[in-house]
C-alpha cells in the first residue's frame, strides 16, 4: 500500500492544480495523483483547438489565476473578448509546464490507474450512516484514513483527498464520470447531468443536412423554447450533417434542459433554433436592398455574396413555403423553387423573413463525446466554497467539472478547474484535522 497526505483522483486540470498548490502551500505534504490515462492533462492538451483557451481576463478571480499560471512558468496573451492563451498558442506546452512543475514538487504520479472505489477505514461504516443523514463526519481524533483502490489491485492511503477526476463530456479523454459514484457514496447529491458546449443537432425533416453540410456563416442564433426566445449568440455557426455546431451553438447547448417527468424527444421538442443570416439589418432594410438587387442584377441569384448559394437555396425554399402558405396552397415541391427566377413582391419579403429567422426544431445535442463540458454535478451546498471541502466528509475536497459549474466557451471551464483545483489543493495541505 501506498501511503500519502494527499491523494487526487484524476491529472486534468483541476487535478494538478491541486497538487501543485498543496506542495507549494506545504513542501512537506506527500502527495500522489492517480490519473487513467497513460499521460497526465489529455483533454488539457486538447483545449482551444489544440491552443488552450486557458482563461478569462472577465472571471472575478482571474488575478489569481494568472500569478499562478507564472509562478509555473506559463507566460499569456490576452485575445479578443478577453480569452486568454498561452502565448505560444500550444495548448501541449501547457500541459508539458504542469507536469515538469509536479516532478520539481515531487509529486507522485501514478498514470493508467484508474481508481474504482473509495472507502475510510476505521470509520468507514461511520463515515457512510452521517453521509446519508448529511451531518459532517468529522474524525474527532484525525485518525481516519482514505483509502483509494484501483483497478490494477493497488490501493492508495491518504489523510486527504480529492476527486477531480471530471465530468462525463468527452469520455475519450478518460472523464466517463467514475466520480459520482463515489461522491455519492459519502451522502453526496448529484445534480442532473447534460452534455453541454455541444452541437445541436435539428430535426432531419425540416434541415437539410445533406445540402448544408461544411458551410460556416457569421450570424445571430436564438434559442426559443415554447416560443419565447431565451438565450441568443453573436458568431460562426458551422452546418454539420445533423445539425449545427460552432462556438455560437455550444453557448447555446446550455440552455436545453429537460423538465422532470420529460422524455428527451418531448423535452427538446419544446426548442428551436433560429438563425438571423443578416444581423445588421432590419427587414425592412432588407427587402429594399433585396428589390433594388432584382433590378440591377437581372438573373444573378438574389441572394448571391450575401450567404453561401446552398444556404440560399435553403432560404428561399423556405421563403417558397411560406409564401405559397399565405397565399392558400397546400403543399409546395421545394425543389422546382429557382433561386435566379425574378419574383413578387411578396417572395422578396417572405425571402426577407426567412433570412432573418430561418428556424429548425431542435432534436437534441451531439450527446457526450461531443460535448465539452458537463452540466450538472456535486450540489454545491454541500462544498465549502472557499476550499472545496465536502460539507458532510471532514478531509474529503472535490475540484473542477466534476462540481455543478459549467460556464460558456472563452475559457471559464478552465477557470473553475484552476480555482477549484488552488483552493482545495491549498487548503488540503493545512494540518487542521
Ligand atoms: C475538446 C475540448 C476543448 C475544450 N476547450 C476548452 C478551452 O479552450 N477553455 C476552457 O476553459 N475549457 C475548455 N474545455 C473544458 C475543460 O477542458 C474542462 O472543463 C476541464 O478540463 C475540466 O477540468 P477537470 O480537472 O475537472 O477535468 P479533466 O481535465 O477532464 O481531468 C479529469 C482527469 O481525471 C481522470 N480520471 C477520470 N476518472 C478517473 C478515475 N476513475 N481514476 C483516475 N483518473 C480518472 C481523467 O482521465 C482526466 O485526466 C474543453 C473541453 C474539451 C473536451
Amino acid at each position: 500500500m501506498n501511503t500519502y497526505d494527499i491523494c487526487i483522483i484524476g491529472g486534468g486540470a483541476s487535478g494538478m492544480a491541486a497538487a501543485i498548490a498543496a506542495s507549494m502551500a506545504n513542501p512537506e505534504v506527500r502527495v500522489a495523483i492517480a490519473e487513467k490515462k497513460g499521460t497526465l492533462g489529455k483533454k488539457l492538451a486538447a483545449t482551444g483547438n489544440g491552443r488552450c483557451n486557458i482563461t478569462n481576463t472577465d472571471c472575478s478571480e482571474y488575478a489569481k489565476t494568472e500569478a499562478f499560471l507564472r509562478s509555473i512558468g506559463i507566460f499569456t496573451r490576452e485575445e479578443a473578448e478577453g480569452r486568454v492563451y498561452p502565448y505560444s498558442g500550444q495548448a501541449e506546452q501547457v500541459v508539458s509546464a504542469f507536469v515538469s512543475k509536479l516532478n520539481e514538487l515531487g509529486t507522485d504520479i501514478f498514470c493508467g490507474e484508474t481508481a474504482v472505489s473509495v472507502s475510510l477505514i476505521a470509520s468507514a461504516a461511520d463515515a457512510s450512516e452521517k453521509g446519508k443523514t448529511g451531518e459532517k463526519n468529522n474524525n474527532v481524533n484525525g485518525q481516519f484514513v482514505f483509502l483509494t483502490e484501483m483497478l490494477s489491485g493497488r490501493t492508495i492511503a491518504s489523510k486527504k483527498l480529492i476527486i477531480a477526476c471530471g465530468g462525463k463530456a468527452s469520455p475519450q479523454y478518460g472523464t466517463s464520470g467514475d466520480g459520482y459514484a463515489c461522491a455519492k457514496a459519502f451522502g453526496h447529491t448529484v445534480t442532473r447531468l447534460a452534455p453541454v458546449l455541444a452541437p445541436i443537432t435539428l430535426e432531419s425533416s425540416e434541415y437539410d443536412g445533406r445540402l448544408l453540410k461544411g458551410i460556416r456563416t457569421r450570424c445571430t442564433a436564438a434559442l426559443i423554447k415554447d416560443g419565447r426566445q431565451i438565450a441568443e449568440e453573436r458568431g460562426e455557426v458551422q452546418f454539420t450533417e445533423e445539425g449545427v455546431s460552432g462556438i455560437a451553438v455550444f453557448n447555446l447547448s446550455r440552455f436545453l434542459k429537460i423538465e422532470d417527468g420529460e422524455t428527451l424527444k418531448e423535452g427538446m421538442k419544446r426548442y428551436s433554433i433560429a438563425l438571423d443570416l443578416m444581423p445588421d439589418y432590419e427587414v425592412g432594410s432588407i427587402i429594399r436592398l433585396l428589390i433594388e438587387r432584382q433590378k440591377t442584377a437581372g438573373s444573378v441569384n438574389l441572394l448571391r455574396t450575401i450567404i453561401d448559394d446552398r444556404l440560399a437555396k435553403a432560404v428561399l425554399e423556405r421563403a417558397a413555403a411560406a409564401n405559397l402558405k399565405s397565399t392558400g396552397a397546400k403543399a409546395v415541391n421545394m425543389k422546382t423553387v429557382n433561386i435566379s427566377e425574378p419574383c413578387d413582391i411578396e417572395y422578396i419579403e417572405d425571402t426577407a423573413r426567412a433570412l432573418k429567422c430561418l428556424t429548425y426544431t431542435v432534436t437534441g445535442t451531439g450527446g457526450w463525446k461531443a460535448a465539452q463540458c458537463t452540466a450538472g454535478g456535486i450540489s454545491l451546498d454541500e462544498i465549502d466554497e472557499n476550499t472545496g471541502e465536502s460539507k458532510l466528509q471532514s478531509g474529503l475536497y472535490f475540484a473542477g467539472e466534476i462540481l455543478d459549474y459549467d460556464g460558456p466557451c472563452g475559457g471559464f471551464n478552465l477557470q473553475n478547474a484552476w480555482m477549484t483545483g488552488i483552493k482545495a489543493g491549498k487548503d488540503a495541505a493545512l494540518d487542521k484535522h
